[in-house]
């Protein structure tokens, strides 16, 4: 038996990253940009008015105010979207729009609600600095510039900006296809009615959910009876997906037959147990680098082993820096009495409390109990050698969402 992290080494040493593929930049949301995205021109493409106003040369409005207006002729009328024609010369200006491209000749706007129109002139009330109103091209971006690394994960801030730099489509890392496979004579699908001695196969949509959740693509291959034909077929056929992942059928019972299939099939098995509770039987292997895992068949066994492990790998195949869940430490609502030599992965709910977090478990912590991760928001992780852990002790919490900080006044609208 090893434990959680000589696991969690053996699997991410074996996982390499997919290929890349090209899409759109709205389907790229979310996902790893494997490209480096140079600028392939100046953002803005030119110096343009941030205001509504007049540009106009600033050394025309030196001494300017309210009582002694400087009065300039207007030569040309700039909305935004067109190109200024002439050129601004002393004592004159031009009448420009927000974005309107800044004429050749000025190198002030002076803003609307500081000028009086006069037909053909306009008074200008205030004296304008150099540069004043003027959004100078590459200010923003400016060409050749490396705006967007390889690795970086995109979010609407990146749409936007390749947007900008006229990129509608880039290469990310391709969305990993990942094979699952429900194990048990007792399994039947949702909606077949319940009979005696079955059960909903409810892993094959949380574990569907949790692929989908992490960025890869389930391919659902239903349910495997218990025996050696049924699972080898399914596990042949899965050996097309980037990943496989199995559930139930690896403790020691009478009708686990899972690992031996994997054997059969020439996976070769890397580990089989893992010194952690829920998710004890876990099992995992490589045919040809391909990363094959047997989950155990418990509802939240499968759910905290696939965080644990198959999480991780899918965001590392897909080129993420960030591929574990947020950290934080919180204090414990209560006693927890466990086994020396486990590693315990304890449902709760974390609330944050002030600048601290508060956490509690989810109740009844049985690993067919699925409602505890229903009603859970983080992960109490125990390590190995404690065997009590006291209320009000800071313990390692995992977020699997942000409602820890549920609020539905933010507070920072009353600031
Ligand atoms: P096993 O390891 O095959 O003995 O399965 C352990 C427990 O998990 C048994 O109570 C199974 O009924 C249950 N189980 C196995 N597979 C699933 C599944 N796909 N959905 C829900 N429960 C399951
Ligand atoms: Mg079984």
């Amino acid at each position: 038996m090893i434990t959680v992290k000589e696991a969690l080494n053996h699997i991410l040493g074996s996982i390499s990253l997919l290929g890349l593929e090209k899409t759109d930049i709205l389907s790229a949301l979310g996902r790893v940009i494997g490209e480096d995205i140079h600028a392939p021109r100046d953002i803005p493409p030119r110096d343009n008015s941030a205001m509504d106003g007049y540009a106009l040369k600033s050394e025309d409005t030196a001494g300017a105010g309210a009582e002694n207006p400087v009065i300039l002729n207007v030569i040309e009328d700039i909305p935004a979207g067109y190109a200024p024609k002439k050129t601004v010369g002393l004592g004159e200006a031009a009448r420009i729009m927000t974005g309107a491209p800044v004429p050749d000749g000025a190198d002030a706007v002076v803003m609307v609600e500081e000028t009086g129109s006069d037909g053909n002139s306009v008074r200008i009330y205030a004296q304008a600095a150099k540069s004043q109103n003027i959004r100078y091209a590459g200010e923003d971006v400016r060409k050749e510039d490396l705006v967007i690394r390889a690795g970086t994960l995109l979010r609407p801030a990146e749409t936007g900006m390749l947007s900008a730099l006229g990129r509608s489509f880039v290469k990310v890392y391709q969305k990993p296809l990942v094979a699952l496979i429900a194990t048990g004579d007792e399994l039947v699908d949702i909606d077949r009615a319940a009979s005696p001695g079955k059960i909903v196969s409810s892993n094959s949509y949380s574990l569907a959910a949790q692929v989908m959740e992490c960025g890869g693509i389930p391919l659902q291959l239903g349910i495997a009876k218990d025996n050696m034909d049924d699972l080898t077929e399914k596990f042949r056929d899965a050996m097309r997906a980037d990943i496989i992942v199995s559930s139930a059928g690896v403790s020691v019972g009478d009708y686990d037959f899972v690992k031996d299939v994997m054997e059969d099939m020439g996976i070769g098995i890397e580990f089989w147990q893992v010194a952690q509770r829920p998710g004890k039987p876990t099992t995992f292997g490589t045919r040809e680098g391909k990363p094959v895992f047997g989950l155990p068949g418990n509802p939240v066994s499968s759910m905290i082993t696939f965080e644990q492990y198959v999480r991780p790998a899918i965001l590392k195949m897909t080129g993420h820096e960030n591929i574990f869940r947020r950290i934080i430490r919180a204090k414990l609502t209560e006693d927890i009495k466990k086994k020396k030599g486990l590693r315990y992965f304890i449902r709760a709910r974390v609330k944050s409390q002030g600048k601290e977090f508060v956490a509690e478990t989810t109740g009844e912590q049985g690993s067919g109990i699925l409602k505890s991760m229903v009603l859970a928001n983080g992960i109490i992780v125990i390590p190995e050698d404690a065997d009590f852990v006291k209320a009000g002790s800071e313990v390692t919490v995992q977020l699997l969402d942000n409602s820890q900080d549920f609020t539905k006044d933010p507070e920072y609208l009353n600031d």
